[in-house]
């Protein structure tokens, strides 16, 4: 697999699962929050919902007359039934609450397969209760791509959904869609485009033309979403850039409100990506707003290459340019690249004049580059992570930029946020877990950081010696960027005085002897 492609998207379907004689004008549908423990998506708002699997096309589906549409009503039932226990198979109505929850034990203790069970139980699926309302696909940004169906169904009348103990899910609960969707515009709540669509399009209630309604978006019809709204009035914007492997794409991020926008880390050096970029922040404009400042969280090269591109179009466009803010280190390191006109500090508040009002204070955070900074909402618990904590690929400490001392210390300060509800990282999608994510971050490099020093007091003396050793989980060719990971929990453990270094590239162990 070249790892400068994105990943192929793998076929998945969900259920937007109506409640029984729910008011058509404000249907109720059953939502369920993502347990906070999963790596991808953990803590999001989603339907149930998940992966294709092998033997879903080997399941009787009546009235449907394509084999893909077949498995993939035959999928998002499966997946309906292991996460929140409802059944939709005709037929099942007879069963009782007893012998369903023995059904649902035999499938997840794999002593049955999915079409054994419905076989066994003269069960089978009818298109007809399954109404289909688009396909969307995962941007090229993340670390898990789906291709995924979405389905419209009635919950049986004697049904009840319930999260099941092995689902992915946390917890669930029958939501009226305007509800749901209020709870987003009110940042409590943190979704893919594709489910607030759907709470959307519902809350406009269950109208004859609510399929037209659910499919009029191209990304329903599974065109790239760009423009990813995960939390209200911050626009996530991947662009393709030349950054690490496995990521593709760096996250730009357009913060606006009534009157102005923010622009961060517009970074792609590729002009079709800058004129993707400027079409989006041209639609901001042309709905009666101004962009105030470009913001810049560090100094990489696929954080700060579109700068001067998006300016030339703004002059163009509004007839000037937008003010560069960022660190006074990171505007010293692009001194002849880009011309930084102010230089934030730490603890410095960024405010957007208009409705609603967005204060973002400033984080002086190093450690993966010098000048990095964070910016942090305290209204909504929002923060915009940088590069200090990303949700596709890992964060890479190169020194001397960077400092693993400093950058422990950036984590600590970030987990001492005292209520932090999103992250929005550098790369990949946001972040719900935030609490979770920052700590498995810290553990992970200490962890590390152990290993080391344990192959140094073992004798290992330089850092080729000890990515051989350690990091036997790593591809031979990422061993060079493990060297300079390395090399910075060696810096670190040499301030800390349990490693002395005794040539250019050679330490040895002080302190505890073993
Ligand atoms: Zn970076």
């Amino acid at each position: 697999m070249d790892p400068s492609k994105p990943l192929v998207p793998k076929d998945a379907a969900a259920i937007i699962l109506l409640r029984p004689d729910t008011d058509p004008t404000n249907p109720e549908v059953f939502w369920a929050k993502r347990s906070t423990k999963l790596a991808f998506l953990g803590g999001f708002y989603a339907f149930p919902g998940g992966q294709r699997e092998t033997s879903d096309a080997e399941v009787p589906v009546r009235n449907s007359d394509d084999p893909d549409t077949a498995a993939m009503i035959s999928c998002a039932a499966r997946e309906l039934f292991e996460e929140v226990g409802v059944l939709l198979a005709r037929g099942s109505q007879t069963l009782t609450i007893g012998q369903r929850a023995s059904l649902l034990d035999d499938l997840e203790s794999k002593r049955l397969g999915w079409p054994e069970l419905l076989s066994l139980y003269g069960l089978h699926f009818d298109a007809n209760d399954f109404t289909f309302v688009g396909r969307w696909v995962t941007p090229p940004f993340a670390p898990r791509r789906f291709d995924t169906w979405f389905f419209l169904a009635n919950c049986p009348a004697k049904q009840q959904p319930k999260v099941t103990e092995d689902s992915e899910l946390e917890s669930g609960e029958w939501i009226r869609a305007r509800d749901a969707y209020a709870k987003w515009e009110r940042s409590e709540v943190v979704a893919v485009p594709p489910v607030l669509h759907a709470l959307k399009t519902l809350a406009g209630g269950l109208t004859d033309d609510l399929v037209e309604r659910f499919l009029s978006v191209p990304q329903a019809r599974r065109e790239p979403t760009r423009r990813i709204e995960f939390h209200p009035n911050y626009i996530c914007f991947p662009v393709r850039t030349p950054t690490k492997p496995p990521a593709t794409h760096t996250n730009c991020y357009l913060i606006y409100n009534s009157r102005e926008i923010l622009v961060i880390d517009p970074g792609s050096p590729y002009e079709d990506e800058q004129i993707a970029l400027a079409d989006c922040v041209d639609d901001l404009i042309s709905e009666g707003r101004i962009v105030r400042e470009i913001i810049l969280t560090h100094v990489h090269p696929d954080h700060v290459a579109g700068v001067n591109a998006l300016n030339d179009h703004l002059e163009r466009r509004q007839g000037s340019r937008a003010a560069v803010a960022a660190h006074r280190l990171t505007a010293e390191s692009l001194k002849n690249q880009v011309a930084v006109d102010r230089y934030i500090e730490d603890d410095e508040v960024q405010e957007l004049h208009g409705e609603p009002a967005i204060r973002l204070r400033a984080l002086y955070t190093p450690g993966h580059a010098r000048g990095h900074l964070c910016f942090y909402a305290e209204r909504t618990g929002a923060l915009i992570s940088g590069d200090n904590i990303v949700g596709f690929g890992s964060v890479l400490i190169d020194p001397p930029e960077g400092n693993m001392h400093e950058y422990l210390a950036s984590l600590r300060t970030m987990r001492a946020l005292p209520n932090l509800s999103v992250l929005f990282g550098g790369h990949g999608p946001a972040i719900a877990n935030p609490y979770e994510k920052i700590d498995e971050y810290i553990t992970h490099r200490l962890q590390r950081e152990n290993l080391i020093l344990a192959t140094v007091r073992e004798g290992a003396s330089s850092p080729k010696e000890i990515v051989a050793r350690v990091y036997t989980d790593v591809s031979p060719k990422a061993h060079a960027m493990a060297e300079r990971a390395v090399l910075a929990h060696l810096e670190k453990l040499e301030d800390e005085g349990l490693v002395l270094q005794t040539s250019d590239d050679t330490y040895r162990a002080i302190g505890a002897e073993i």
